[in-house]
């Protein structure tokens, strides 16, 4: 069997489930964050990507985080949890994630690529990986994940007549259907054209900070999809309520794009 062909059915068979944003918003994501990296980071992070562009990498985390060589290290970072609030304290992560969601990832990222000239190429290219999609996950609104809310935004819900979890319509579905009224296709390269508008200022403001103040904005702002929820007495996802959701998760994107850059430039451009 061709190398291109085993890739494919390999494809097939990753569990789609629980990507945060699924392929295309991960794709879309990587590639606004490589759209506003700095030269001197991005040329710092290509002697280790040999070039690859970081939406070939925004998946690894989630495609390899049932694999026996890295469930232990990988399985955590996809979500992060915040208090009624939407602080997200380390007592609160430790306590309710065992300190394993995405801030904590990100938190040690930076710590462990303070000198990541010293370390082995291949120590520094998985971070590159991991943070090319955990700063998307931690603004999928699915996967945040507050104290005081148990249905962790996962029951069934009727879309378009199927019948569909509702954490994956969050991660994917809604995304792949705004995209494909807008253009007619599914391409991560013209979501990101449209996507990659915000105006410097804005970006100033929302890559102000580190993670935490970045998931913590997240949950502020996923925090009325709670409420949403619970008006759909009928559990039926009509356009009404795709109306409602469509500005907030395209936002949470941009965000995560932007901070994506913000974490690497932070890194890679010394
Ligand atoms: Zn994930």
């Amino acid at each position: 069997m061709k190398k291109s062909i085993i890739i494919a059915v390999i494809a097939l068979l990753i569990p789609q489930i629980a990507l945060g944003w699924g392929r295309l918003g991960h794709r879309t994501i990587a590639e606004i964050a490589e759209r506003n990296l700095t030269p001197k980071a991005k040329a710092n992070i290509e002697k280790y990507t040999g070039g690859t562009p970081l939406w070939k990498y925004s998946l690894f985390v989630d495609e390899m985080r049932k694999h026996p060589d890295y469930k232990e290290v990988l399985d955590g970072f996809h979500a992060s949890i915040a208090d009624c609030d939407c602080t997200s304290p380390q007592v609160v992560r430790d306590r309710y994630r065992d300190g394993k969601d995405g801030v904590t990832a990100m938190n040690n990222f930076r710590e462990q690529l303070k000198n990541y000239k010293e370390l082995p190429d291949s120590v520094v290219l998985f971070a590159i990986k991991c943070i090319s999609h955990i700063v998307a996950d931690f603004n999928c609104p699915s996967h945040v994940r507050y104290v005081d809310n148990a249905n962790k935004c996962s029951f069934p819900a009727i879309y378009n007549g199927k019948k569909v979890d509702m954490h994956r319509w969050w991660d994917t579905w809604l995304i792949q259907s705004l995209h494909k009224n807008r253009t007619g296709k599914l391409d991560h390269k013209q979501y990101a054209d449209y996507l990659n508008t915000l105006s410097k200022k804005e970006i100033k403001s929302i890559t102000k900070g580190w993670a935490q103040e970045w998931f913590e904005a997240s949950a502020r702002d996923c925090r009325p999809t709670i409420y949403w929820i619970d008006d759909l007495k009928i559990e039926k996802i009509d356009q009404k309520f795709v109306d409602k959701a469509a500005p907030l998760a395209e936002y949470q994107m941009q965000k995560a794009g932007y901070q994506m850059a913000k974490a690497l430039n932070t890194i890679f451009g010394k």
